[in-house]
């Protein structure tokens, strides 16, 4: 008898999900009336997934005004109902956790294993931290500063929040936009990436089934030249939230102010791996490999240039490059695989032609090719290791968005920290050293949103996840996102009841 535990689970069935349509609007699913679909694919297999119609800007219209009605209602539920509600969802999430982890891995490729303990689970955390969130409002503490009067603040929701989220983690991206903006007390219209809406209508549905009120959470899929540029310019859009690349987040920056809306951009990034002289090299290595593979290596924070101290870095090339060897790429649903296909042909064929330029000019030293046999029809690319690229090389400067770690080697410490911030990114950054001095100074001087000490990718609810420099600003997850999508309101008691104040003087009269 065959293990059961090695079976590979049937395919998930999303084309029956969303027969109504793919639009989520005031707790329905409504066709998009662009008069254009577009399909999903199986990235590990070519295999079409589901048809739907994309959003026109008359969706992105009705969605708002869903938002917009609902708001005043949903800002006056008490910070404790929306944390029940929010509990209540994390419980729905809980119950179907295996149908979104199965949704998840068929829309982006990505191996069950990772969805099923890093996307889902991670959701779930997220969920119920925003749950405890809403009942924490922070700010200054009331008090007669000026002598005359009682000051206080007020934490209140924006109104309507748009947001833009990009392929790689879906139902990560579309919670981590979701999940402060409603505990604060907002509305919300998401447009996630047209290549992977499935988690996000599911997320919405959730939410409906747990409870939150129609209108509250609403789901626009669309292109973002057509449904993403009219949700950034609307005029009754109070915020924009957006992820993706740093070229997009301009482009979104400019439509945004012409409304001059609040703007939280997370944006790309080219993550530094600095290995310093002392450090562990058997933990540097496994570091490496699951830092710049991780999700197929599409992780904004991924691992992607790794500097190594000049007398680890020959046994640092090789060993990593034996360790990326070792990655079993395979289907996504398939229990043994580790590496998954990335997102779509045109990103692997973009992540191909980086590889095939550096070649002129750096050494890969593994991979560098798509696989053959079963996964050719796949979007598969393998673990890739270059070196000897300069640092002002094309491999080394832009983000490209795969399984591809570039390795460099540097001299001083002053070095590998000035390399490693050499880029226009600055979201996150690791340092490996057994010194404490060492990797303190590091997590001082490199500039990005998270540095790592001795370890690389994990994030906690708790704690922020945003960028310096090129990968934006503004932060997801913790209390600090939840502050971004509130707006602090200065109120002042006169306690004199004096018909003319003291200060009255300033402007007329004398006595
Ligand atoms: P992208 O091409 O920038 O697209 C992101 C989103 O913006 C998609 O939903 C896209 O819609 C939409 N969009 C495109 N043009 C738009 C416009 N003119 N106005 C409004 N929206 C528009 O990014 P991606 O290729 O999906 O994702 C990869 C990028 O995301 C990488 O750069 C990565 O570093 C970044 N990322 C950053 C973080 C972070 O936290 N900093 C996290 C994850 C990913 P369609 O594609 O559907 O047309
Ligand atoms: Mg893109």
């Amino acid at each position: 008898m065959p293990d059961p535990r090695n079976a590979t689970p049937e395919r998930f069935p999303a084309h029956d999900l969303f027969q109504a349509g793919a639009q989520y609007i005031g707790g329905r699913l409504t066709k998009g009336s662009s008069g254009r679909t577009h399909t999903v694919i199986d990235p590990a297999t070519g295999e079409d997934v589901l048809t739907y119609e994309l959003a026109g800007r008359d969706d992105v219209d009705a969605a708002v005004a869903a938002a917009r009605a609902a708001f005043p209602g949903w800002a006056a539920t008490t910070p404790g109902e929306r944390s029940n509600l929010l509990y209540r969802l994390a419980g729905v999430l809980n119950e179907r956790a295996g149908e979104f982890a199965r949704a998840e891995s068929l829309q982006c490729g990505k191996p069950l294993k990772l969805t099923r303990e890093f996307d889902v689970p991670g959701t779930i955390d997220n969920t119920r931290f925003f749950a405890g969130a809403a009942r924490h409002l922070q700010g200054q503490s009331a008090a007669e500063y000026s002598g005359d009067h009682t000051s206080y603040v007020r934490r209140e929701p924006i109104g309507v929040v748009g947001s833009i989220a990009p392929w790689n983690y879906p139902l990560q991206m579309a919670a981590w936009k979701i999940l402060p903006a409603i505990a604060a007390g907002n509305t919300i219209v998401l447009k996630p990436a047209q290549l992977t809406p499935v988690t996000s209508l599911m997320f919405a549905q959730a939410c409906t089934e747990a409870g939150i009120p129609d209108g509250v959470v609403n789901i626009i899929t669309g292109s973002g030249r057509e449904a993403g540029e009219h949700l950034v310019g609307h005029p009754d859009v109070a915020m924009t939230s957006f992820t993706g690349s740093t070229s997009v987040g301009k482009r979104v920056a400019e439509t945004a102010i012409t409304t001059v809306k609040r703007l939280h951009l997370e944006l790309g990034g080219k993550a530094p791996f600095v290995v310093f002289d002392d450090a562990d090299l058997d933990a540097a290595v496994n570091g490496a490999v699951a830092g710049s593979l991780i999700n197929t290596g599409q992780d904004c924070t991924a691992a992607t240039r790794a500097y190594v101290q000049r007398p680890l870095y020959e046994a640092f090339v090789e060993r990593t490059a034996a360790l990326m060897e070792t990655v079993r790429l395979g289907d996504s649903y398939a229990p043994d695989t580790d590496l998954g296909p990335l997102v779509s042909l045109t990103q692997r064929d973009s992540v191909a032609a980086f590889v095939d330029r550096a070649r002129g000019y750096a050494r890969v030293v593994t991979g560098g090719e798509a696989p053959g046999g079963e996964l050719a029809k796949g979007a598969y690319y393998r673990p890739t290791l270059v070196a000897d690229a300069a640092q002002d090389s094309e491999i080394v400067q832009s983000e490209l968005f795969g399984p591809v770690l570039v390795v460099l080697p540097f001299d001083t410490d002053d070095e590998g920290i000035r390399l490693a911030n050499d880029t226009p990114y600055g979201l996150a950054a690791s340092a490996w050293s057994t010194s404490v001095y060492r990797a303190n100074r590091a997590t001082r001087e490199i500039e990005a949103g998270c540095v790592w000490v001795n370890d690389h990718i994990p994030i906690i609810s708790e704690m922020p996840h945003g960028g310096y420099k090129a990968s934006g600003y503004g932060k997801d997850m913790s209390v600090y996102s939840f502050e971004e999508y509130t707006q602090v309101k200065h109120v002042m008691f006169d306690n004199t009841a004096d018909a003319r104040k003291g200060w009255h003087r300033t402007v007329f009269g004398e006595q």
